[in-house]
């Protein structure tokens, strides 16, 4: 007798226990953390990590342009890199391109392209394509970009990506960019992503009255200096210390 209550006693507990753990394990429904980043695509989870980005940052480190913010939201930058670094695209950090070349800290392209000031109707020059990234940006903001980078691999993987994701505004050119590219000059700003020890004259020439170059200038310590040309003169501003891979000089085989 004492066994047979003992047993129906503890199939009740037993009972009882399977139900406080089922309800302790059911997320409510109306939660979407965990549930919508396990269920998320690859697609939406560089998308969420893109967002985040901007927010914490560009947003949260001062950028202002709601159309740079708008281009770092929309240009995949997760497509620019190789896929053993794609988890990482999104990250507060340069990454690797090949080549001992790097993409830049996505603060560092957004700084640049909002100090260029660009406008919708300008004609960007760009010098170090590298991946196509920064490229890719000036591309949503501005109406014409000319980029050149001088190693051929690059360039020509840059022009692949930019082509798959549809970009008709772009030209990449293989080349020495320090020449600047003469034949769409001027331009309404220029931003260099490689350093130069002194600014190179040919690049102030191509640039227009009243418009802006940006370019990280040094040897060792770099800052970014923000060059504006008006009808008589050139000014020169030392903004951000920076540190960028090393402009070349001439055109080399690799
Ligand atoms: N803007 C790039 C990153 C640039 S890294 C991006 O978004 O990925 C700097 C690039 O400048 C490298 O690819 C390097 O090969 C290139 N470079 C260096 N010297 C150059 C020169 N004289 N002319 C053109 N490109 C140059």
């Amino acid at each position: 007798m004492n066994f047979g209550l003992t047993s129906i006693a503890l199939l009740c507990c037993c009972i009882l226990l399977m139900c406080i753990h089922g309800c302790a394990g059911e997320l409510p429904s109306n939660y979407s953390g965990i549930r919508e980043q396990s269920s998320n695509s690859p697609i939406e989870q560089f998308e969420l990590q893109r967002r985040q980005m901007v927010e914490y940052q560009l947003r949260n480190r001062s950028i202002r342009d709601e159309r740079v913010l708008a281009a770092m939201s929309k240009v995949p930058r997760h497509q620019f890199v190789d896929s053993s670094w794609r988890d990482l695209a999104y990250s507060d950090r340069p990454l690797p391109i090949g080549h001992s070349q790097t993409i830049s800290q996505p603060y560092i392209v957004a700084y640049m392209t909002e100090t260029a000031e660009i406008a919708p109707e300008d004609k960007v020059l760009e010098i170090g394509t590298g991946c196509g990234y920064q490229a890719a940006i000036l591309g949503e903001i501005a109406k014409e970009v000319y980029s050149i980078e001088i190693i051929p691999q690059l360039a020509e993987k840059a022009r692949r990506t930019l082509g798959q994701l549809g970009y008709e505004n772009i030209e990449v050119k293989t080349g020495d960019g320090y020449q600047g590219w003469t034949e769409h000059a001027p331009y309404d700003a220029i931003i260099v992503t490689a350093a130069p020890e002194h600014i190179p004259q040919l690049l102030i020439d191509q640039l227009a009255i009243n418009g802006k170059m940006v370019i990280p200038v040094g040897k060792w310590y770099q800052d970014i200096v923000v060059l504006t040309k008006t009808k008589d003169r050139i000014v020169e501003e030392r903004t951000l210390p920076v540190r960028f891979v090393p402009m070349r000089r001439k055109f080399l085989e690799w």
